[in-house]
C-alpha cells in the first residue's frame, strides 16, 4: 500500500471505532483528576490497552507509556495525551470528589491517543516501518495544587512538579527524537485549526507566612496575622505592575491555599501560592526576586516568620517548522487553506505549558484543534464537538505518523535541522538548580 492508501485505510478503522471513542473520552471527562493523581484515568486508559493485548508500562505515579517498534531500528517518535484536569467549581463536569474538570479538554487528547492505539492495532502498519511510536499518557501538566505536589515530592514520589519534568527524568524522553501531541481550543468562526506561535516561561513558588494564633475578637493584640502578611505582599506586587517592560508579556498571580483559618481566630499560617510568567526564560530570575522581597518586606511589617520555596517551572514553547508543515499537510485533507491558521512566530501567549520544556530538548508540535465552546479554563469550557475535536485530530496525527515513520529522508530532515537548546543531562541541571528555599524569621 503506499501512503495514501494507508492514510485511508486508517481513516475507516477510526471511522468505524467511533463510538467506543467517544465513550473513553465521556467517562474520562466525567471522572477528571488533578495532576499527578489521575488514577482512575489512568485504571480506565491501563484496561483499555490490556484489552488490546498490550501491556502499558507504567511511568512516574500515574503515566502510562506504550511502544510499537517496527521491524528495523530507526527514530523513537512521541505522540503525548495529558490526563489531568483543572479546579474549577461550577464546571459541568467537575468532579466534586477530586475537585477537578476537564476545563482544558485534556480527555480529548487521551481520546485520539487511544483511536490512534487502536487504528495500529487493526492495521499492519508497524510490520512495515522502521523505528518506534511511543505513546505517552502524561500526568499533570497544570502547574496548580502545589500543597499536594510539594507533598508528593518531599515523599519521594516524583522528583519535579510536572508531570513532563518527571518523565524526562525518569528517562521516558531519552531515546525520543520528536514529539507531537494535540490540544482542544475554542471553537471559531473561521478557523479549525491553529499552528504556531510560543507560550511564556514560568516559574512556581509557595510562601508560607507564619504568625501567632489568638483570639480574633477578645485578644487580637496577642496574635500576629499571617493573612493580613500575605494581602500586604500581594498590594505590594500588584505596585510592582507598572514597572514591568510590557514585552516581556509578564504575568504574575496566585491563589491562598488551604490555609484553614477560622473567622475567629487570628490567622496562624497562611500559604501563598504564586506563578510568574514572562517571555524569555532568562529573565524569570530577575522578576522573581523582586516578588520574592514583596513576601519578605510584608512578613517583616507584620512580623511573621516567612518560608518561600521556590520550583523550577516551565520553558516557552517553541514549534518545528517541519513538524508544522507535516500536520499541515494532513490537515488539508479535511480543511481548505482558509480554515487553518498560522500563528505568527513572534505571538507570544500568555500561558504557558511543560510541553516547552520538551521543546528545549527535540522538534514538538502542538496544532490546536478549534472544537470547544467557551473560554479555556473557565467554568463554560466544554468540547462539543467530537468530529473538530476528537476524529478529525485523531486523523490528521495518525496521517503524519504515516508521513514521518515511512520517509527516512522526511525523518532525517526534521531531526537533523532541529537545533537541540539543551541535552537532557544540561536541561536537568538547569531545572534542578531552580529549586530554592527562603527562611526568614521575624517573631521573637
Ligand atoms: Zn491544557
Amino acid at each position: 500500500m503506499n501512503r495514501t492508501e494507508i492514510k485511508s485505510q486508517f481513516y475507516n478503522i477510526i471511522d468505524s471505532h467511533k463510538n467506543q471513542v467517544i465513550t473513553y473520552a465521556n467517562f474520562l471527562n466525567k471522572n477528571s483528576e488533578l495532576g499527578f493523581f489521575e488514577f482512575n484515568s489512568s485504571e480506565y486508559i491501563y484496561k483499555i490497552l490490556y484489552n488490546l493485548g498490550l501491556k502499558p508500562k507504567k511511568i512516574s505515579t500515574t503515566g502510562l507509556e506504550i511502544k510499537f517498534s517496527g521491524i528495523n531500528p530507526g527514530p523513537t517518535i512521541a505522540v503525548i495525551a495529558e490526563l489531568d484536569g483543572l479546579t474549577v467549581p461550577g464546571h459541568p463536569f467537575y468532579n466534586i470528589q477530586n475537585k477537578a474538570a476537564h476545563a482544558c479538554g485534556h480527555h480529548t487528547q487521551s481520546a485520539i491517543l487511544l483511536a490512534i492505539i487502536i487504528t495500529l492495532c487493526n492495521s499492519n502498519f508497524i510490520r512495515q516501518i522502521n523505528g518506534s511510536i511511543k505513546f505517552i499518557f502524561t500526568p499533570a501538566e497544570e502547574l496548580i495544587d502545589i500543597n499536594n505536589r510539594i507533598a508528593l515530592y518531599e515523599n519521594n514520589k516524583i522528583s519535579f512538579l510536572s508531570g513532563k519534568q518527571d518523565l524526562i527524568s525518569l528517562g521516558t524522553f531519552d531515546e525520543v527524537s520528536l514529539a507531537i501531541m494535540t490540544h482542544s481550543a475554542p471553537l471559531n468562526k473561521i478557523y479549525k485549526v491553529s499552528f504556531g506561535g510560543k507560550t511564556n516561561a514560568n516559574q512556581v513558588h509557595r510562601a508560607t507566612f507564619y504568625g501567632k494564633s489568638s483570639h480574633a475578637g477578645g485578644y487580637p493584640d496577642k496574635g500576629i496575622n499571617s493573612s493580613q502578611a500575605a494581602y500586604l505582599s500581594n498590594l505590594s506586587i500588584n505596585n510592582k505592575r507598572i514597572n514591568f517592560d510590557s514585552n516581556d508579556n509578564v504575568r504574575i498571580h496566585g491563589v491562598y491555599s488551604n490555609d484553614n483559618n477560622s473567622i475567629n481566630t487570628v490567622p496562624n499560617k497562611t500559604f501563598y501560592e504564586g506563578k510568574i510568567r514572562v517571555k524569555h526564560f532568562d529573565k524569570l530570575k530577575n522578576i522573581t526576586q523582586s516578588i520574592f522581597r514583596s513576601y519578605i518586606g510584608s512578613a517583616k511589617a507584620v512580623g511573621c516568620d516567612l518560608l518561600i520555596e521556590k520550583f523550577p517551572g516551565y520553558h516557552p514553547l517553541i514549534q518545528d517548522s517541519n513538524l508544522i508543515n507535516i500536520i499541515k499537510d494532513n490537515a488539508l485533507v479535511f480543511y481548505d487553506e482558509k480554515k487553518i491558521n498560522h500563528i505568527s512566530d513572534d505571538s507570544q501567549s500568555g500561558g504557558s505549558t511543560d510541553m516547552g520544556d520538551i521543546s528545549t530538548l527535540m522538534p514538538v508540535v502542538h496544532p490546536l484543534f478549534h472544537s470547544a465552546e467557551g473560554e479555556p479554563h473557565s467554568e463554560n469550557f466544554v468540547v462539543t464537538n467530537n468530529e473538530l475535536g476528537i476524529f478529525n485530530p485523531a486523523k490528521i496525527i495518525a496521517g503524519s505518523i504515516v508521513d514521518i515513520m515511512t520517509n527516512l529522508h522526511l525523518q532525517k530532515q526534521i531531526i537533523e535541522s532541529y537545533k537541540r537548546k539543551y541535552s537532557i543531562q544540561k536541561y536537568l541541571s538547569i531545572q534542578n538548580n531552580e529549586f530554592e528555599k527562603i527562611t526568614v524569621k521575624n517573631m521573637k
